[in-house]
């Protein structure tokens, strides 16, 4: 058996590793049109910190482990540039020795990833205006940061990856300023988890500036309709787009946001090709329906399970799917999310309550800080529907907690009763969920 996999990071090395573990013998040609084995791009905006420490440390197997550990034929600088559905074969262009040639498969994973978005208006092409997304753009980020020590650095777009870089740019002593173009930041998140995201800017002394139309980039200016922003670098972060092109290009169907249509096995319209990761949609649970959510995990997984399914095509199993858990840190925050949002549950006409309580995270015992728990649960059955946490010390495990609650269809009565562990080191006796769930009980 013959799997050719387009895409050789999160979902690609996934699928491989999966085929090579449950059927040793099958060929597996991984095509990555990069330089780079897979990474942990997750990992890129801590590396800024170190000016020693090679971006390569995130890769997350050397091309050895991978090639001879790994039993897998991993191809750097091979970009696939057609499909042939009918043909099952794919044209790939081996950058390197500038050849182009054609690779027959069995099975074909698509696993490209998605884009980041660009703001076509003149002058944001020139080498002071970045994106942050793959690990040569955090090389040359790394490279301005280090060469050029740019006193600040406007970042626009105010989701989670600029955040991330507010955070360790401020550190760096690269004075961050934020554009954005919508009313206000994290749209996903309730306003009193905002509140606090946008408190700590404030405590920070880092402009944000909102309802903002750029116009154009004149050197180091960026002009806009609510005046002009001068900067040594600019990272644009403003959204991404599924990879799918060479797919369409194919004959293959686009879903939700405009990621690769998939099935609950993971298989897509064409023949034998399936889809994982950022390129492809992701099963929302709680929806009953596929939505888009590319983040790592998502990616393993879903990479993992088409491996499975390709072995196992008699006996395929479907993908679970996902609850929109997702965490990113905020200077001493850590900001989380599981389950619906309040936009979804609006936009699904659910009859919700919304609760949040303010409580420190440890009992008496020096050190931890407060924390926000917010709980939305279903009114009258008090049907846990999502959860949000925002603060100091342990919060990403506790919302991990809620995950769970989810997961398991739990309702807030039921959340209350939890055996949590406590001493005061790590909780105070009653943990802040436990707070949060017996406020809910009350407005439930
Ligand atoms: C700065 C940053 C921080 C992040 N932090 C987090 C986090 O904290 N938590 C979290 O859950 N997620 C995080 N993510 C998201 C996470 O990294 C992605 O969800 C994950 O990498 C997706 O894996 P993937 O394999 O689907 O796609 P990708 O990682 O995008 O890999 C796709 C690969 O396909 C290759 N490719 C594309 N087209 C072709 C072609 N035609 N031929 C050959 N190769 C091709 C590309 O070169 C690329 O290497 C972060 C992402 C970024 C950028």
């Amino acid at each position: 058996m013959k799997i050719v996999i387009i895409g050789g990071v999160a979902g690609g090395l996934s699928a491989a590793s999966q085929i090579k573990r449950e059927d040793h013998a099958a060929h597996v040609v991984v095509l990555e049109k990069s330089g780079d084995v897979s990474y942990a791009a997750c990992g890129m905006p801590y590396n800024l910190f170190y000016k020693d420490k090679p971006v390569e440390d995130l890769y997350a197997l050397s091309l050895d482990d991978i090639r001879k550990g790994r039993g897998i034929d991993y191809r750097l600088h091979h970009e696939a540039v057609a499909i042939n559905p009918a043909l099952k074969e794919v044209t790939v262009v081996n950058h390197e020795l500038s050849r182009e040639y054609r690779e027959g498969y069995d099975f074909l994973v698509y696993a490209t990833g998605n884009k980041a978005s660009r703001l076509s208006l003149p002058g944001f092409d020139d080498d002071t205006v970045f994106s942050f997304k793959t690990l040569e753009d955090t090389r040359l980020v790394k490279n301005i940061i280090y060469e050029k020590a740019p006193a600040n650095a406007l970042l626009i777009g105010s989701g989670y990856t600029n955040l991330e870089l507010v955070d360790v740019l401020y550190n760096m002593k690269v004075t961050p300023v934020i554009l954005e173009k919508s009313a206000t930041i994290l749209p996903s998140f309730a306003e009193e988890i905002r509140a606090k995201v946008l408190e700590k800017l404030e405590q920070k002394g880092i402009a944000l500036h909102t309802n903002v139309e750029i116009i154009e980039k004149n050197g180091a200016v960026v002009r806009t309709a609510s005046g002009d922003f001068e900067a040594g670098m600019v990272v644009v972060s403003i959204g991404v787009k599924p990879n799918t092109t060479l797919f369409s290009a194919s004959g293959g169907e686009l879903g939700v946001a405009g990621a690769v249509k998939v099935d609950r096995y993971l298989r897509t319209n064409l023949p034998d090709v399936f889809a994982a990761g950022d390129c492809a949609e992701h099963y929302i649970r709680q929806l009953g329906r596929n939505g888009y959510m590319p983040l790592g995990p998502v990616a393993n997984k879903q990479g993992r399970l088409v491996g499975s399914n390709i072995v196992n095509s008699n006996a395929m199993k479907e993908f679970y799917g996902i609850d929109q858990t997702a965490v990113f840190k905020f200077f001493d925050l850590t900001v989380a999310t599981t389950g619906l949002s309040e936009r979804q549950l609006r936009e699904a006409g659910t009859n919700y309550v919304k609760t949040y309580v303010d409580t420190p995270t440890r009992g008496a015992f020096p050190g931890g800080g407060t924390m926000r728990v917010l709980l939305l649960c279903e009114k009258g059955t008090g049907l846990l529907l999502g959860g949000q946490m925002i603060g100091q010390d342990v919060v990403a495990k506790r919302l991990d907690v809620l995950a769970t609650g989810i997961y398991k269809h739990m309702t807030v009565f039921e959340l209350a009763e939890l055996d949590l562990s406590y001493s005061p080191l790590y909780s105070p006796v009653w943990d802040p969920i436990l707070i949060a769930a017996n406020k809910a009980i009350k407005d439930v």
